[in-house]
C-alpha cells in the first residue's frame, strides 16, 4: 500500500482532510490485520490510543496542536509507561505494569501523539536480531524467514510494514542504526545525553541513548524536536540548546568533507553491499560533497571493549531485579537465598546471564584491572580515533551491518558471529557520538542501510545530509510486498 510520512499526516491532520481518530483506527486495523506474522507489538494499546486520539482532535479543533498532535506511534517495550506493561521484553517484567512515565514518552504524550502500542525486543535490549525476546521473535517485513535487526526490532519491523508510521528505539551498540538497516528504514541515535534516558530502562548506562525510526530524515527530524533535551532528572543529561531540526534540512552539500574510514571497508563486508555503498557515495559527490579517506585504527577494539564494559554494567543495572521488589517472583521459595536465585534463573533468559555472568567475573577483585580496566582505555583510544577525524571531517559514512538481514536461527546458536552484526556500529557508542541509518540499496531483495557518524551534538547536520539523499534516492520509498 502507499505510505504517508508524519510530514504528509501533520498535514492532513491540521488540514481536516482526516481526523486523529480515524487515523489511529487505520492504523490498529493494519496492527490486527499483519501482526500476528510479524510479532512487532508486545502490547497494543488500543483504547490508550483511541483516548489519545479523541483528545489530540479537541486540541487540533482549539487551535492548540503542535507539530505532531494527533500522530500515532509506538513505544520501544523498554520504555516505562504509566499503567501499561512495559516488559523490556523479559519473563521477569512479565507483569510489571510501570507506575511512572519514561521521560521521552512523556514528551511524546505531551506533544499529543496517539500511543499504539510497545514493540518487541530483545530482552533487556540484548541482541542484534531481536530473537531473545521472551515474546518471540520478530520477523522482517522483507522476509518473514530472516530477522529484523534487533535489539529495536520490533519498532523496526513495525514502521518497515507501516503498522506504525514512528517508533521509538534505544540503542547501546546499535540497536536504533542496525534494525534500521536490515528493515530498510530510517533511525537515528542522538549524541549521548542529549535524550533523557530516564524511566528507559537500563541496560548499559554508559552507552544507552533512546532514538527515533521513521520513514524518512524528514520525519526524524520532527520526532526528535520532540525527544531531545534536557532532564534534570537524568544525571547524564546534557543542558544544551535543542536546535528546530527540520530547520536546516534544505541546506547545501557543497563542499562538504565526507570521510570513508578503511575500517569501514574490511575483509568482513558483503561485497554486494560495498558496492550499494560506494553508489550512495557517488550520490553524494554529485551533490558537491568531497571524499577523504581516514583510519580509525583501534576500531578492532570496539567489539571486546564493548563486550566487556556493556556486561559489566549490565550485571550491575540489572541487580534490582530480584523478586523481592517488583516483577517475577519463583513459587514458594524456601528462604531469601532461594527466592533470589530461582526468581532470577526462571526470570532471565540465557543471553542475559550470559552477559550478568561476563559482567561479574569482569567486575570481580583480581579481574578488573585486566578487564574492565583495560577496556576502558581501549574506549578512550577509539573515542580519540574519532575526534582526530572529525578534525578533517564533516562526517563519517559507511556500511551500517557487514551483511543484510540474516535467517531466524542462523546466529542464534553462535553469541560470536551474533555480536560481529555491529562491528560497525558499536565504536559509536563507545565514543558517545550521533549515528543514524538510512536505505540506500537492496542486496537480493533485502534493504541495505548507510551509516552516517556525526561530530557531538551535530544531530542537524546528520538530518541535513541525510535529507539530501533521500530528496535524490527513492530507496527510502520502497515498502515490502505484502504490506
Ligand atoms: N547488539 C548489541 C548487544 O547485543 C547492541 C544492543 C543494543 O544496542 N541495545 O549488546
Amino acid at each position: 500500500m502507499d505510505y504517508k510520512t508524519i510530514a504528509q499526516l501533520k498535514n492532513d491532520l491540521h488540514t481536516k482532510k482526516i481526523s486523529s481518530v480515524e487515523l489511529t483506527q487505520s492504523f490498529l486495523k493494519r496492527i490486527k490485520q499483519y501482526d500476528k506474522e510479524l510479532n512487532s507489538f508486545i502490547t497494543v494499546t488500543e483504547e490508550v490510543a483511541l483516548k489519545n486520539a479523541a483528545e489530540a482532535d479537541v486540541r487540533i479543533a482549539k487551535g492548540t496542536a503542535v507539530a505532531l498532535t494527533g500522530i500515532p506511534m509506538a513505544q520501544k517495550d523498554i520504555f516505562c509507561t504509566t499503567g501499561i506493561k512495559t516488559s523490556c521484553g523479559s519473563k521477569i517484567l512479565d507483569n510489571f505494569i510501570s507506575p511512572y512515565d519514561a521521560t521521552s514518552y512523556k514528551q511524546f504524550k505531551d506533544a499529543g501523539t496517539v500511543l499504539l502500542g510497545k514493540t518487541n525486543m530483545d530482552e533487556f535490549a540484548m541482541g542484534s536480531s531481536n530473537e531473545t525476546s521472551y515474546y518471540g521473535p520478530v520477523k522482517n517485513p522483507w522476509d518473514l524467514e530472516r530477522v529484523p535487526g534487533g535489539s529495536s526490532g520490533g519498532s523496526a519491523a513495525a514502521v518497515a510494514a507501516y503498522l506504525t508510521p514512528a517508533a521509538t528505539g534505544t540503542d547501546t551498540g546499535g540497536s536504533i542504526r542496525q534494525p534500521a538497516a536490515l528493515s530498510g528504514i530510517t533511525g537515528i541515535k542522538p549524541t549521548y545525553g542529549r535524550v533523557s534516558r530516564y524511566g528507559m530502562i537500563a541496560f548499559a548506562s554508559s552507552l544507552d541513548q533512546g532514538g527515533v525510526f521513521a520513514r524518512s530524515a524528514e520525519d526524524t527530524a520532527l520526532l526528535l524536536n520532540v525527544m531531545a533535551g534536557f532532564d534534570e532528572k537524568d544525571s547524564t543529561s546534557i543542558n544544551k540548546p535543542v536546535p528546530d531540526y527540520t530547520k536546516t534540512l534544505n541546506d547545501s552539500l557543497e563542499g562538504l568533507r565526507i570521510g570513508l574510514p578503511k575500517e569501514y571497508f574490511d575483509a568482513g563486508l558483503d561485497p554486494e553491499i560495498e558496492k550499494a555503498i560506494q553508489a550512495a557515495i557517488k550520490e553524494y559527490e554529485k551533490m558537491g560533497a568531497k571524499i577523504i579517506n581516514i583510519d580509525l585504527p583501534n576500531t578492532g577494539l570496539s567489539i571486546p571493549a564493548y563486550y566487556v564494559i556493556a556486561p559489566a554494567e549490565c550485571s550491575s543495572n540489572l541487580a534490582r531485579f530480584d523478586g523481592v521488589r517488583y516483577g517475577y517472583r519463583c513459587k514458594d521459595p524456601v528462604d531469601l537465598e532461594d527466592l533470589y536465585k530461582r526468581s532470577r534463573t526462571e526470570g532471565f533468559g540465557s543471553e542475559v546471564k550470559r552477559r550478568i555472568m561476563i559482567g561479574t567475573y569482569a567486575l570481580s577483585a583480581g579481574y578488573y584491572d585486566a578487564y574492565y580496566l583495560k577496556a576502558q582505555k581501549a574506549r578512550c583510544l577509539i573515542r580519540d580515533d574519532f575526534v582526530e577525524a572529525f578534525k578533517k571531517v564533516d562526517v563519517i559514512m559507511g556500511p551500517t551491518a557487514p551483511s543484510p538481514a540474516f535467517k531466524i536461527g542462523e546466529k542464534s546458536n553462535d553469541p560470536i558471529s551474533m555480536y560481529l552484526s555491529d562491528i560497525y556500529t558499536i565504536a559509536v557508542n563507545l565514543a558517545g557520538l550521533p549515528g543514524m541509518s538510512i536505505p540506500a540499496g537492496f542486496v537480493n531483495n533485502l534493504p541495505v542501510g548507510l551509516q552516517l557518524i556525526g561530530n557531538y551534538f551535530e544531530e542537524a547536520k546528520l538530518l541535513t545530509i541525510a535529507h539530501q539523499y533521500q530528496k535524490n534516492t527513492n530507496w527510502h520509498t520502497m515498502m515490502p510486498k505484502g504490506f
